[in-house]
């Protein structure tokens, strides 16, 4: 049931009249507000773009609650000088961003060892299997009820063999709790017909939800945590500001100052800049992911279908059938390489011959990626009433909420339900 706004600030007479900054307003950002607001905090929200216009917004728009295996994959090693050739593949590495991702990188095959794998896959699924209770709250509260879809996710394969390498991932979801079914082609072609007599091998992902307004969605919750009395603020947070080993407030680049009683950092790649003041040294590196939009694609498509061998995803979204995925590392300040977005959609005409692409948007988010694929969720040991919300990689549309719920817990004081030690920001000192 919806708590009236005043019930609401009510709901905690501690932290009454105590004030919040979260500083960025993307998925994560927005949850963390939602949920300190849900404490009883006067949050403010700061952050330069619009509700809707972050990383998200060109997400793949899925729930992906069983997506707890790491990227670091067993193999990965002997795939990188293939990357560096074919800038084609669903893998790129941009030559100009080797040395500055060297060290990441180096980070990141020490992860692909089976044990670490496992380790990964554990800690990741102690957040996701609360996703679904976390967003519930904050979903019951926006007006639109449609926002997160029941709709499961599909894979699909060439041949048996890419599922057979998945085998043991899909075992180690399964002893985590989740679940996953093989399609044969007439079930491939019954739930998307679209790709009927094209793929004989799939699988099926029930426990997946989607949001086919990733924008919208954002935006929503935006507008929830506003009409409960948050202030947004449209600028950018230039600095925190400090006294007597305390944050104070932040200062921002309009000129403003916002005095806090607690300080979120969610600023997905964004967060670096405040790395001095949280005291934490974190190989956070933003990571390309493109997509194009056919706003009339002349193919109808009912679920979020991800092409394992052509290392892209069909998302039917409110605003077009939308394909991309991919994952580039380029230099901080490359700028995007859409040829990218043109490759992916060439090889989506060779799934879909009828697809029309004539009316097309590209977009391009960085998905604020650490090493070994786990968010940062944690307190600053140099600014205690700081809290870290950030690097959430491939998972933060999944994340949000719970991550809002563990920072809320943490601004409380209380014993978080999951473990948080999987997910300090000093596993890397
Ligand atoms: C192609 C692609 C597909 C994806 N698919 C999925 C998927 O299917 N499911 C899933 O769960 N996730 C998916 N993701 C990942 C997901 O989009 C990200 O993990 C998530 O958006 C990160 O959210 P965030 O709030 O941490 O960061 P962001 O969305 O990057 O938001 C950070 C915000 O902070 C603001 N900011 C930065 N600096 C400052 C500052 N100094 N002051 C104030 N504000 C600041 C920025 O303007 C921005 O709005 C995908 C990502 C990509 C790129």
């Amino acid at each position: 049931m919806n708590a009236a706004p005043n019930e609401f600030l009510l709901a905690n007479r501690r932290a009454l009249h105590e004030t919040a900054v979260v500083i960025g307003g993307g998925i994560v950002g927005v949850c963390c507000a939602l949920y300190l607001q849900r404490e009883g905090y006067a949050v403010t929200l700061v952050d330069p773009e619009a509700p809707g216009n972050s990383t998200a917004k060109w997400s793949c728009g899925q729930i992906a609650v069983s997506e707890i295996i790491p990227l670091s994959k067993p193999g990965i090693l002997m795939k990188v000088p293939g990357w560096l050739m074919d800038q084609k593949g669903p893998l790129a590495l941009r030559p100009s961003a080797l040395p500055g991702i060297l060290p990441w990188f180096f980070r990141f095959l020490m992860c692909a060892r089976h044990s670490k794998i496992v380790d990964i896959a554990q800690a990741m699924a102690t957040l996701t299997h609360d996703v679904y209770g976390d967003y519930a709250p904050l979903l019951d509260a926006c007006e639109d009820k449609t926002l997160m879809g029941e709709r499961p996710i599909i894979e699909v394969f060439d041949n048996p063999v890419g599922i057979a390498h998945e085998q043991p991932h899909l075992d180690l979801r399964a002893s985590l709790g989740f679940t996953s079914q093989r399609l044969n082609a007439k079930e491939i072609g019954d739930l998307e017909p679209a790709l009927g007599g094209r793929f004989a091998h799939g699988l099926l992902f029930p426990d997946w939800r989607a949001v086919s307004d990733t924008e919208g969605f954002i935006a929503a919750l935006t507008q929830s945590f506003m009409a409960r009395g948050g202030r947004r603020v449209r600028s950018e947070v230039a600095r925190i500001d400090e006294e007597n080993g305390r944050a104070t407030g932040v200062a921002l680049a309009n000129g403003e100052r916002a005095a806090a009683a607690c300080v979120v950092v969610a600023a997905g790649t964004g967060s670096r800049r405040f790395f001095p003041a949280l005291g934490v040294s974190v190989p956070l590196a933003g990571i390309a992911g493109y997509q194009a939009v056919l706003r009339h694609p002349g193919v109808e498509m009912r679920h979020s279908t991800i092409y394992a061998d052509g290392g892209f995803c069909f998302s039917p979204m409110t605003r077009g059938l939308q394909i991309g995925g991919t994952i580039e590392f380029a230099a901080p300040n490359a700028r995007p390489n859409f040829g990218r977005a043109d490759i992916i959609l060439e090889k989506a005409r060779r799934v879909l011959p009828q697809l029309q692409t004539a009316d097309v948007e590209y977009g391009v988010g960085y998905r604020p990626f650490l090493p070994d694929t786990k968010p940062i969720i944690d307190r600053s040991r140099r600014l205690p009433n700081v809290f870290m919300a950030f690097g959430h990689g491939q998972l933060g549309l999944t994340l949000g909420a719970t991550t809002g719920r563990l920072i809320a817990d943490l601004a409380a004081g209380r014993t978080t339900k999951q473990d948080l030690a999987p997910f300090s920001a000093y596993r890397f000192s």
